[in-house]
């Protein structure tokens, strides 16, 4: 395996990053992935749009113009010779001494790796559905921004596997589901209505949310945007989740609670086929 760190192309192996490095010192830093198949990236602008609010929002200069962002992916993607994988990428503001204040002429570092997933054993997840649980949403209140400061996530995944689950489901203080450790959280209640919270500094702005809801639109299918309790969650006919490595994601189980009668309800796999149709057209 290849990576990309700071310009130049290195085998994994050997891919370093210096120990004053601010994104191992503050995680002061933020990261995309962008899933591969068939050799192309799935909603490159959409990831790059987002990388570039990010930065932004921490006033971190890019590592590059984006035409030369865009070439660095593709030469990762082929060096790594990936047809279905995600590419990962990170940008944090550097090297420098440590000092919490931001250094001062300091180009930010650039690393990105890639890697190869299967098919098939997800095709097979999304038939089975998974579980997950609820845990309290212990992040800080930018979560619109993806930073690689990511304790509170790992935290929740864990408990997730702990307890035999595949994702957790965040909630905050008023009882409202925010999203997954590392997706967005979906219902659709018993009078069939699809819901997902709306975009806010609570949840990060998906992509694959977006493009399932553009997805959605086109074909006339009514979404509601609005918050969700956990009472409305345990109540769902059906539960989904998405993102860029899982796609749309059947739910069959709410902490103790089957959802529905077990299995990947109607709706949920009928979305997840109509976002396969939009990455079939992506490639
Ligand atoms: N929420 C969080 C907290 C995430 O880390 C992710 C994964 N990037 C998502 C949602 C899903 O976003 P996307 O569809 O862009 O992968």
């Amino acid at each position: 395996r290849i990576a990309y760190v700071n310009g130049q192309y290195v085998p994994h192996r050997d891919a370093s990053v210096h120990i004053e490095d601010r994104g191992y010192q503050f995680a002061d830093g933020v990261y995309e992935v962008v899933t591969v198949t068939g050799g192309r990236m799935i909603d490159e602008e959409g990831h790059l749009d987002r990388l570039w609010r990010s930065l932004n929002e921490l006033r971190m200069a890019p590592p590059m113009k984006r035409a030369p962002l865009k070439m660095v992916m593709r030469e990762v993607i082929r060096q790594n010779g990936i047809r279905d994988g995600i590419i990962y990428l990170q940008v944090t503001r550097g090297v420098a001494p440590r000092d919490h204040p931001f250094p001062k002429n300091t180009p930010s570092s650039l690393v990105m790796t890639a890697k190869r997933l299967s098919m098939a054993k997800a095709a097979k997840t999304a038939e089975q559905g998974v579980s997950v649980i609820t845990v309290p949403d212990i992040r800080w209140t930018r979560r619109d921004i993806k930073s690689v400061s990511l304790l509170p996530n790992v935290l929740a995944k864990q408990e997730a596997k702990d307890r035999g689950a595949y994702e957790a489901f965040q909630v905050d203080d008023d009882g409202m589901v925010t999203e997954g450790s590392s997706t967005n959280a979906w219902i659709v209640t018993k009078e069939g209505r699809i819901v997902t919270r709306p975009t806010s500094n609570s949840i990060l702005a998906g992509i694959t949310r977006a493009s399932l809801i553009r997805e959605l639109e086109k074909n006339d299918i009514e979404i509601e945007l609005r918050s969700f309790s956990v009472e409305e969650l345990l109540d769902a006919k059906e539960v989904f989740l998405t993102s860029s490595t899982s796609y749309v994601l059947p739910v069959v189980k709410v902490d103790d609670q089957v959802i529905g009668n077990g299995h990947p309800g109607i709706v949920s796999q009928k979305l997840r086929s109509i976002y396969e149709n939009f990455m079939a057209g992506e490639v």
